[in-house]
């Protein structure tokens, strides 16, 4: 089968893989409608954050059952399923209090930019829907596998309520679809800081009211002139990094919440500023398997379209392609069709 292999900084190819099998009686195999490349996949890519050995690469997924273990009781080969980048057993006390993504039995899945992927606990990770989807809603069901589900639990980590001001700190895919999701849970304002016009387009199209194109301590005194010199009730940090954080940390109100969804590099919080910030802080791998009910409703009910992310879309074997393009920013999300 064709699938991804990591190499080194910049050295990302598509090659004949093994088929992969069943290994254990909890998984199961799917067949991939499509796949993407993530954000966090730019990490190793640039070598920021370094592989020690080949790497398959991939997790976000959706796709047909192919085969199940003996064990997998509630999934069906035949079956069209979109999962989490993160494996749940969807039973032990974390995931039932709706972190499934740091499940007792989790493990985060990768080689998923391929044709066939191996998903292990299959019924606790996997949800199917009752029919298998017409073509043209596959982008906006791939989507809820990470980026929306992502952007879905920045909004309600930042705890994002009917009337209330939110902001959002990054205008990658999952911060768009976190103005998305603070649509949906019903901000009346919503700021996107941004400085790409295609980026802003589209933020304004998911439904950000305001643009803030200055970082820093500028962008920062702009949020302040929209929300009554105080600073926003919701703050979605969607990067990662130590100006992005502080960003959203200065941005919010007193009593406001920050929630922080981009894998963080080198970020450190001082004390003194946090203590005096009087913020919430709520954030870290999004449950996606909390949402992904939910989410695919909103999709197959077309209420949502976060499939509009997706920019460039291109045959599985011209995944380095996807890479280099978002990794120079000409693309925000590229699809790969196996
Ligand atoms: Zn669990």
């Amino acid at each position: 089968m064709q699938g991804t292999m990591l190499y080194g900084p910049r050295d990302i190819r598509s090659e004949a893989l093994p088929e992969p099998k069943i290994t254990r009686p909890t998984d199961a195999i799917i067949r991939l409608s499509a796949t993407c490349v993530c954000g966090s996949d730019l990490w190793p890519y640039r070598g920021i954050a370094p592989i020690e050995q080949p790497t398959p690469m991939g997790h976000e997924y959706c796709g047909i059952v192919e085969e199940v273990g003996k064990d997998v009781k509630n999934i069906k080969p035949g079956q069209f399923v979109v999962g989490s980048f993160a494996t749940s057993d969807n039973t032990c006390i974390i995931c039932r209090d709706g972190y499934q993504s740091s499940c007792v039995h989790r493990e985060f899945m990768s080689a998923a930019q391929a044709s066939l992927l191996r998903v292990p606990l299959a019924d606790g990770t996997l949800v199917a829907t009752s029919d298998v989807p017409s073509k043209e809603f596959i982008p906006s069901l791939l989507a809820t596998s990470d980026v929306l589900g992502t952007g879905w639990f920045a909004a309600d980590a930042a705890n994002v309520k009917p009337g209330s001001t939110a902001v959002v700190v990054g205008d990658g895919a999952i911060g768009l679809l976190g103005v998305l999701s603070a649509r949906q849970m019903g901000a009346e304002r919503i700021i996107a800081m941004s400085r790409h016009e295609s980026r802003q387009k589209l933020a304004r199209e998911f439904g950000a009211t305001d643009i803030v194109t200055e970082r820093r301590d500028e962008g920062i005194a702009r949020i302040k002139d929209l929300t009554n010199g105080i600073g926003a009730d919701s703050v979605l940090e969607c990067v990662g990094t130590q100006e992005s954080m502080m960003q959203a940390i200065r941005s919010t109100r007193p009593g406001g919440y920050v929630s922080y969804v981009g894998v963080p590099h080198g970020v450190e919080l001082e004390g003194a500023g946090l203590f005096f910030a009087h913020v919430h802080l709520h954030g870290g791998p999004a449950p996606v398997r909390r949402y992904l009910p939910q989410l695919i409703d909103l999709v197959l009910n077309e209420k949502i379209n976060p499939g509009k992310v997706f920019d460039l879309t291109l045959p599985l074997d011209q995944v380095a392609e996807g890479y280099k393009a978002m990794d120079e920013r000409r693309a925000i999300k590229a699809l790969l069709r196996p």
